[in-house]
């Protein structure tokens, strides 16, 4: 079977606790509702407020189990955040089941000849330095949960390098080493798992201001890639890490 190809039972991830980040838009904002109609307790962080509050209000009117919001601007976060945001998680469920890094800013489209060093910072930040800082600071919360699933947002441009993609294809390289580098230190020693997952091409804001010209109806919407989010979150794939994916 393909991961594109899974399909979710309904009660798939009923009873796990699964933080999303960039949760207010997006593919995020699509995962979270699907992990939610499958039994999951969200943990939503995004920088929005607003968009978090909507996308309470739309887990909790489909019936959803309430979740948590977690307000944060990724750019800025701490450590001190982090360990806010753990302790948060810690008192109330004590343990994490699942970690989707999916906030990500798309940053400069230049030749790195003309990229700045401020715009390279901020999107190295938030696209590696913050998830390598809450995976860090997570990582006891998901030692304590009886199979737990870690999953990096890749991209092509993360697999093979592209001109003019500058700091974001450059993160997405580190996030294929973060996840790399996790999964060989946990594989024997936890029953955490680690992979990364690339949408593909994907109807969303990020893509819209990549692709100004392109006709945005040509890609899928977030909801129709969420198979293999749904199946790399889910017991179904106990026993998999450190492989890189495709949700298309
Ligand atoms: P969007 O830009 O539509 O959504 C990104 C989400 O991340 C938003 O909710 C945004 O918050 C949040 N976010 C961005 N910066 C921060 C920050 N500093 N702190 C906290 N939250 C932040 O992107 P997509 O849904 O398209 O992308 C999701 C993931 O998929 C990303 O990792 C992206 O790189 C990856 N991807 C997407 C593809 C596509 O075609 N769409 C293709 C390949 C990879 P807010 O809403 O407040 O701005």
């Amino acid at each position: 079977m393909r991961p594109q190809d899974y399909q979710a039972p309904d009660d798939l991830l009923r009873d796990k606790v699964i933080l999303v980040t960039g949760a207010g838009d997006g593919i995020g904002r699509a995962a979270a509702l699907a992990f939610a109609a499958r039994g999951a307790t969200l943990i939503l962080l995004g920088r929005t407020v607003e968009k978090l509050e909507a996308v309470y209000d739309a887990i909790e009117s489909a019936g959803g189990a309430q979740p948590a919001l977690f307000p944060l601007d990724l750019t800025t976060a701490t450590e001190q955040d982090c360990e806010q945001l753990a302790s948060a998680i810690g008192e109330t469920f004590g343990r994490l089941d699942g970690l989707l890094h999916n906030a990500s800013l798309l940053g400069e489209r230049r030749p790195i000849a003309n990229s700045s060093l401020s715009a390279w910072q901020e999107v190295m930040q938030v696209n590696v330095n913050a998830a390598f800082l809450l995976t860090r600071t997570l990582l006891p919360l998901l030692e304590q949960a009886p199979q737990a699933s870690v999953v990096f947002t890749s991209s092509g441009v993360g697999r093979r390098g592209r001109a003019y993609w500058g700091a974001y294809a450059v993160s997405k390289f580190a996030t294929e080493g973060l996840m790399q580098v996790l999964a060989d230190e946990l594989e024997n020693t936890s029953r955490v798992r680690v992979n990364s997952l690339n949408p593909g091409a994907t109807n969303t804001a990020m893509r819209r201001s990549a692709y100004p010209a392109e006709d945005p109806t040509r890609n899928p919407s977030p909801d129709e890639i969420l198979p293999a989010y749904l199946y790399l979150m889910g017991d179904d794939s106990v026993g998999m890490t450190g492989q890189a994916l495709d949700a298309q």
